[in-house]
C-alpha cells in the first residue's frame, strides 16, 4: 500500500467504528441486557437510513428518476448524512461516474479490480475518493448545496448526537450512541457497498450481457431492492429496480407512498415493450452463441413483440370499454329512475283524482 495515496480520514473512519462498535456492542448488551425499544428504534432507524440512500442519494439525487417535494428532499438530506457515505452532491457525482464508465478504468468502484476494491477498497485511496465533483444540476440545488457544505457537523449530528439524544430520552444515551449510531453506520454502510459489489458479481445478467451489473432477489433483500442491478444499469431512468409487484423492491414501495402522500410526483417508468426488446436481445445473443441461426431468432422476436403489442392494445381497449359500460349504465339507470319516479307520480295523481270523485259522488248520494 502506498501510504501517501491513502484518503486517511475516511480510511480511519472505516476501520475505528466498526472496531469500537465491534467491542462495545457485545459489552452494552452484556451490561444493560436486550432493551427492546432501544432496538426497535435503531433498526427503525436504519431502515431510514439505507432508504434514505436508496430512495434519495440514488434514485433521486443520482438519477433523476422522479420529482420530489422539498419536503422530502429535506429528510433524505439530513437521514442521509447519518450514513457516512459522504454528501448527496460527492455520492451522486461518483455514481454518475459509475454509470458513465461501468466495468473501465474510470468507474471509481470498478468491479474489475476486484471484489474488495468495489466493496469498499476504493474508499480508501485518494485517487479513488477524491474524484472531482461533475453534477452541474445538482450544484444549482440550494438544499443539496447546504447538505454538502454543512456534511460533517450534520453527519456527526444526525449520526451519532440525534440517535444519543434519543436513547436519552428513553433512558439508555449510551445504547442510542452504540446501537442506533455506530453500529448502524456500520451496517447500513455495508448494506450500500453490497450494490457496487455482491451487485457486480451474483446474480443474472438479464437485459444485458455486455456490464457486469445482475439481477438478484437474495441481493436485493441486502439491499433494500437495488439487487435488481442489471435492470438499473440498463435503465437507470426508471425508479424501480424490481418491475414485477412481486419483486422485493422496498425502495420503490417507498417511493410510492411519497406519490400517495402528495411528496413525490414525475415517476419515470420504461414501457414494458422497451424492457421485453431488451430482454430478448440480451437471450438472442447467448442463443446465437449457441448455434441458433440469427433470421429464426429475429422472426421469433418479431413474433414476440408482435403479439405483446396486441396484447397491450386489447388490454387499453378493454379498460376502455369498461369505463364507457360503467357510463352508459349509469346513464341509463338515471333514465330509469326518473321515468319510474314519474310513473310513481302520475299514479298518485291517479288516485287523489279517484279519491275526489269517490267523496264526491258519495256527497251526491246522500243529497239525493
Ligand atoms: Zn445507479
Ligand atoms: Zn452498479
Amino acid at each position: 500500500m502506498n501510504q501517501k495515496r491513502i484518503e486517511w480520514p475516511v480510511a480511519l473512519f472505516l476501520i475505528i467504528n466498526p472496531l469500537i462498535t465491534l467491542i462495545l456492542t457485545p459489552l452494552y448488551f452484556y451490561k444493560f441486557g436486550f432493551e427492546l425499544d432501544i432496538l426497535v428504534f435503531a433498526l427503525a432507524f436504519a431502515a431510514a437510513t439505507n432508504l434514505s440512500i436508496t430512495a434519495g442519494y440514488h434514485r433521486l439525487f443520482s438519477h433523476k428518476s422522479y420529482d420530489a417535494h422539498p419536503v422530502a428532499k429535506a429528510i433524505f438530506l439530513l437521514i442521509g448524512a447519518s450514513a457516512f457515505q459522504g454528501s448527496a452532491l460527492k455520492w451522486s457525482s461518483d455514481h454518475r461516474r459509475h454509470h458513465a464508465h461501468i466495468d473501465g478504468e474510470k468507474d471509481p468502484y470498478n468491479i474489475n479490480k476486484g471484489f474488495w476494491h468495489a466493496h469498499m477498497g476504493w474508499l480508501f485511496y485518494k485517487d479513488t475518493v477524491n474524484l472531482k465533483i461533475q453534477a452541474p444540476d445538482l450544484e444549482k440545488d440550494w438544499m443539496v448545496q447546504f447538505q454538502h457544505r454543512f456534511y460533517v457537523p450534520l453527519a456527526i449530528l444526525m449520526g451519532f448526537g440525534v440517535p444519543t439524544l434519543i436513547g436519552w430520552m428513553m433512558g439508555s444515551p449510551l445504547g442510542g450512541l452504540v446501537i442506533a449510531g455506530g453500529l448502524r453506520i456500520a451496517l447500513t454502510q455495508q448494506s450500500t457497498f453490497f450494490v457496487n459489489s455482491l451487485c457486480h458479481t451474483l446474480g443474472k445478467q438479464t437485459y444485458s450481457k455486455e456490464i457486469s451489473a445482475r439481477d438478484s432477489w437474495f441481493v436485493a433483500i441486502l439491499t433494500h431492492g437495488e439487487g435488481y442491478h442489471n435492470f438499473h444499469h440498463k435503465f437507470q431512468i426508471d425508479y424501480r429496480n424490481g418491475i414485477m409487484w412481486y419483486h422485493w423492491d422496498p425502495t420503490k414501495w417507498v417511493i410510492n407512498s411519497l406519490k400517495f402522500l402528495g411528496l413525490a410526483s414525475k415517476l419515470r417508468q420504461i414501457s414494458h415493450i422497451e424492457i421485453l426488446k431488451a430482454r430478448l436481445q440480451a437471450e438472442s445473443l447467448e442463443m446465437k452463441k449457441k448455434g441458433f441461426a440469427d433470421e429464426k431468432l429475429i422472426a421469433m422476436r418479431e413474433k414476440i413483440l408482435e403479439a405483446q403489442n396486441r396484447m397491450k392494445k386489447l388490454r387499453e381497449d378493454y379498460e376502455q370499454f369498461k369505463i364507457d359500460a360503467a357510463k352508459k349504465r349509469e346513464e341509463l339507470r338515471e333514465a330509469y329512475d326518473h321515468k319510474l319516479l314519474e310513473l310513481r307520480r302520475e299514479l298518485e295523481i291517479a288516485k287523489l283524482e279517484f279519491n275526489m270523485g269517490m267523496k264526491q259522488w258519495q256527497v251526491y248520494l246522500r243529497t239525493v
